[in-house]
Formats: C-alpha cells, structure tokens, sequence
C-alpha cells in the first residue's frame, strides 16, 4: 500500500468501516498544495479490496493534475464507497460516510461520480457541509458539456486551421448528460453529427432532434470523421482502437480515455491531435469547486473559458516540441503542483 501511494505521490489515504450499514470506504487525497482535496465518490463493486484503493488513489491522482490545469484553488481527491452485495438502507451508508468526510474536517470535498447520484450527496449533506453536487448545487454536466464545445473548437482550430465547425463531422461515442448537451451545441454550430450510444433511444432522440446519423457501437471508432468525441466510459484508447481510427483529432469529454502514455505517442505518430482529457474536461470541476466557493454563475463561465486557451497552449507547446499534448499537460500539472516543493 505504501509502494502504491509512494508511486502515485498521494499525501494520505484514510480506510473506513461502519458495521451497521456495512460501509467500505477509501478517500484517497493525493495533494493539497494548491487547496482542500475535491474529487468524486465512486460506488461500484471491486473484485477486492486493493483494486478499490488503487483505483481512489489513481483517480485522486488525475484531480489534481484536472485541478492545476484548471487553475483551481483544489487539490485532488477521490473516494471510492465498496459497493456490498446488499444493502438495508442506501440512504443510511450514505450518511455514514458522510460522517467519514466530516471527521477530515474540510480536507476532502467529495462530490457525484460513477454509481452515485444526486440523492446521495444529498445524504451526504446530511451529516457534512463538505459535499458539492447535491440537488442544491446543480448538475455540472452541462458545464462538462459547454467546456467540451469550447475545447472541440481550439482542437479544430490547431488541427484544421479553422474554429468554424460548421459542415464539420464530429463522432460523438455516448449520448449522456454531457454527450448529448455537446450534441446539442455542435449541432447548433453547423456540425455534422455521427453518434452511438449503447441506449437506442438516446440515439433515436439526437437523430430526431439534432438530424444525428446513427452509427453501431463497434464501428464509431472507426468512422471516418474530422472529431471524434468520447464521451462515453474511459480507456476507449488502446494500442488497437488507435490504430483503427479514422479522424484528424480525439477530444470528448470522457475521463482517463488512454489506456497508457504510449497509446498517446501512437496517436501523434498517426498526425491525430489528442485533446488531454482533463484540460477539455475541466468544466464540470470548475462548476463544483467554484459553486462550493459561493461564486456567481458569471464567475464560472468566465473561469470555464479558460478551457481553450489552456487548451491552446497546450498544443502550441506539443507542436514546438514534437510531442504528445498528452505529455504536455502532465509535465505543465506536475510544474503547478510541485513548483515550490
Ligand atoms: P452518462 O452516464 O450520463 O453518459 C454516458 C453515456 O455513454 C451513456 O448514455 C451510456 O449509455 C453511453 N455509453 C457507455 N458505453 C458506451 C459505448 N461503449 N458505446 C456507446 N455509448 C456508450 O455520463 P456523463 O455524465 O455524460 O459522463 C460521460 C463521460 O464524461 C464519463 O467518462 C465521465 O467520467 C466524463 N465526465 C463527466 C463530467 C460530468 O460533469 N458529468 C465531467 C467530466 C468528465
């Protein structure tokens, strides 16, 4: 455990168990050099203990780098609850755990994620001001979405010469909260939509509303278009998908899309411009933390246009040094997060 926090830099791990309503818990807190730790709560079951705090501590991780590109006053975290075969009362290991995020005393801020919902944040406020998402705060897909759009834009603007988006084709994989709101955008900016969803009737909605072309699940990938958008699960990027790809540039708002740095390399190698998945992601962060902070919606939207100049630089750094964007954004996290250590 200590190899893997050591590895990973994480600051502090802290393990939880309530008998009663049978809460498994991790928060893992990887960095609070830039502010308290925020980042999500996953509830899924694990094939083992380990797996559940690899996973927090990967994640927690990938906040803060999230966090620092964002130019948020955040560090990263993230909690993992392991989800037990059955549960008397959701709604009471929901509070147990918020009572395990109290005990940190601020130092962790969690928020909705994988498994979770809205109704268990709220849970979580019961016992905690130190939760962001509950129905209170507001849903921050479509902010995820807004920054995606923006991000879709610098891509097309560094890869193509061009930010109109109109007539361009954009393969969007996964029509959800943020899938479907970008869907909505690209289409209102003149792109041509290809979209798949493992739900028909998502699909059968963007084709009726946004005159979307459907495309079968295993064949988005390869579809030849200008963008393609994950915005579907991670790790879609493997050393095979990218060698299937048919695209001038990836950038979705989906979390973790490389299965490795190497894949990142492979995707330059090819001339398809990768868009990190945490710079074009970032909007949905910067709602919550900036939401948790008080501040007026006028004040995260302008905090969220940040999101293509980032971006932006990001890529003009990637040009000058022929390198992946992917690499790029780590070492600029890693700067901002350990420049006075
Ligand atoms: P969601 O669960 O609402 O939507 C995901 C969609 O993808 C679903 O409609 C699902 O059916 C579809 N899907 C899953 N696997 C698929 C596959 N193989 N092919 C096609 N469709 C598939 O989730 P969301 O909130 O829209 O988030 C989407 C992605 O963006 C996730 O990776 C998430 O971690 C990331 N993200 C979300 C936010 C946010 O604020 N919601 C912020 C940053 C990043």
């Amino acid at each position: 455990m200590f190899a893997l926090m050591q590895s990973t830099r994480l600051e502090s791990l802290h393990l939880s168990v309530d008998p009663v309503t049978g809460l498994k818990a991790v928060i893992a807190i990887h960095c609070s050099r830039l502010g308290p730790a925020l980042g999500g709560c996953r509830y899924l079951a694990y094939p083992d203990d380990e797996s559940a705090v690899a996973d927090a501590a990967r994640l927690a991780q990938g906040m803060s780098y999230k966090a620092a590109l964002a130019g948020l006053p955040q560090g990263g975290g993230k909690a993992v609850i392991i989800r037990p075969p059955h549960v008397e009362s959701r709604a009471a290991l929901f509070e147990a755990f918020g009572r395990c995020i109290e005990q940190l005393d601020g130092r962790y801020i969690t928020a909705i994620d994988s498994g979770t919902s809205v109704a268990d944040m709220d849970c979580i406020a019961q016992q905690t001001q130190h939760v962001t998402s509950t129905s209170a705060a507001g849903d921050p897909s479509p902010y995820a979405a807004l920054g995606v759009f923006a991000g879709i834009r610098s891509t097309a603007m560094a890869r193509l010469g061009s930010d109109n988006l109109e007539g361009l084709r954009v393969a969007i994989q996964g029509l959800g909260n943020v899938g479907f709101a970008l869907a909505e955008q690209l289409h209102a900016a003149g792109a041509e939509l290809l979209v798949s969803d493992i739900d028909p009737g998502k699909v059968q909605l963007a084709m009726e509303q946004l005159g979307a072309h459907p495309i079968a699940n295993d064949a988005l990938l390869s579809t030849p278009c200008d963008i393609l958008a994950p915005c579907g699960l991670g790790a879609v990027l493997t050393s095979h998908s990218v060698a299937q790809l048919r695209c001038s540039a990836v950038a979705g708002s989906a979390n973790n899309q490389l299965t490795n740095l190497q894949v990142a390399d492979q995707l330059e190698r090819r001339g398809i411009l990768y868009a990190p998945d945490y710079v074009i992601n970032a909007g949905g962060l910067i709602y919550v933390s900036l939401k948790h902070r008080g501040e007026e919606l006028s004040t995260i939207t302008a905090h969220l246009s940040k999101i293509s100049s980032r971006l932006t630089e990001v890529f003009a750094h990637a040009q000058a040094e022929k390198r992946s964007p992917a690499r790029v954004a780590d070492e600029l996290a890693e700067r901002a997060l350990y420049r006075q250590a």
